[in-house]
């Protein structure tokens, strides 16, 4: 290939249409107007209908716990888990992660303190838990990233010696197992996402996983009258129900995830064949599981040794209608609402600044075949013979 080739150059797009990161599936035609005739001739559309029944028995089989509450979206199921769980005062999370995460706890009236990661796997460091303990921690909120995981084996150990409450943020590990058991069998509660993004879609939509019957009825309660079961007096609810139409589009995405999952490694595999031999672009792996969902495929750029920055090289692929992405960026300690309250900290997140800076999504999901990675490798490597050219042609480093 010859570097006139890329668009930003003058050649034409690599790509007819934007190709998107995020799995975006769509169910066929048929199977989608089938569920949808269900609902018009039970015409129920909401308040714990039997699609949602449904789901969350299928969801509690599947991720191996005793409850699944489903509900509107992953980040009403974090705000509802800080509800339950009646955190106060401070929760740590990592700072690289999606800005839900912390949102969420803003939302319940905690001060989210920031920890960093772990450079290999973007992961929380638990070594760097110590320096953020104080009397007004009350909880940690793991997060389950890359469809990977933190270290949750260690994190129950760190939480229960120093009697902190653990929960975890699993919107990227649906499906991902640790040893020989799901992500949600770890900490309180673990929240999942099934936005339309996620490798399980109900195009917006989400669920919280635990083993703890109270908290369950609890978290029930939370979400609405319908489907509460047994009252347990709560102080807010959150009307945070899941749609039928949603569980419909959930429950064709759950039965299909094994064909989609496969396809995900399949494609991460490629992507790992055809990236190995360039220099300064490292693929980072699902940390912590011994079963990947491989939904993100997430590398990091080293300026020097690939001769082109991180966010020069974004810009050459959008040209080409590769959408990858700069995520997460800015770190969440550095977004609105959090940025001040970061300075005062005084906290140093040296590997999550850094990560934000180099790391870079590329697309992997349903609308991504072996050809298209084969296309965007062989892009990525004429980019990097280029850089200097191209470092000069668009103005930057
Ligand atoms: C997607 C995501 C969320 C939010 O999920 P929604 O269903 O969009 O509310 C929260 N945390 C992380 C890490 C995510 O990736």
């Amino acid at each position: 290939m010859k570097k006139e080739t890329l668009a930003i150059l003058g050649g034409g797009a690599a790509f007819d249409k934007p190709l998107p990161v995020g799995q975006l599936y769509f169910p066929s035609w048929d199977r989608y107007k089938s569920a949808m005739h269900g609902i018009f001739q039970r015409k129920y559309y909401t308040n714990q209908g039997p699609l949602v029944q449904e789901l969350e028995h299928k969801l509690e089989r599947f991720l191996g716990v005793k409850n699944v509450i489903c509900v509107t979206n992953g980040t009403i199921g974090l705000m509802m888990a800080s509800e339950a769980m009646m955190l106060s005062g401070k929760v740590i999370l990592p700072s690289f992660t999606f800005i839900a995460s912390a949102q969420a706890l803003a939302w319940a009236g905690i001060d989210p303190v920031f920890c960093d990661i772990d450079p290999n796997t973007h992961q929380l460091d638990v070594d760097k838990l110590d320096a953020l303990i104080d009397n007004d921690v009350t909880a940690i909120m793991g997060v389950n990233l890359w469809g990977g995981a933190c270290d949750t084996v260690r994190l129950e150990k760190y939480a229960q010696a120093r009697n902190l409450k653990l929960f975890f943020d699993s919107a990227q590990a649906f499906g991902s197992m640790v040893g020989e058991t799901s992500v949600a069998n770890f900490g309180s509660v673990s929240v999942f996402s099934f936005h339309a993004t996620k490798v399980v879609s109900a195009t917006e939509g989400g669920c919280l996983a635990t083993n703890d019957d109270a908290l369950a009825a609890k978290l029930r309660n939370i979400r609405s009258s319908y489907g509460a079961g047994a009252p347990v007096p709560v102080v807010k609810t959150s009307n945070g129900r899941m749609s039928e139409a949603q569980a419909a589009i959930a429950l064709m995405s759950l039965e299909d995830f094994p064909q989609n999952q496969s396809k995900n490694e399949m494609l991460f595999n490629k992507y790992k064949k055809c990236l190995k031999d360039l220099p300064g672009i490292e693929l980072i792996h699902p940390a912590g599981v011994t079963f990947s969902n491989y939904q993100y495929v997430v590398c990091e750029i080293d300026e020097k040794a690939f001769g082109m920055g991180r966010d020069t090289l974004l810009t050459i692929l959008n040209a080409d209608n590769i959408i990858a992405r700069r995520y997460f960026y800015p770190g969440v300690h550095r977004s609105v609402g959090f940025e001040s309250k970061y300075q005062q900290d005084a906290n140093s997140l040296t590997v999550t600044e850094e990560v934000c800076e180099s790391a870079i999504q590329f697309p992997i999901g349903a609308l991504v075949d072996e050809s298209a990675v084969d296309k965007i490798c062989g892009i990525i490597a004429l980019i990097q013979e280029n850089s200097e050219y191209l470092n000069a042609f668009l103005g930057g480093g």
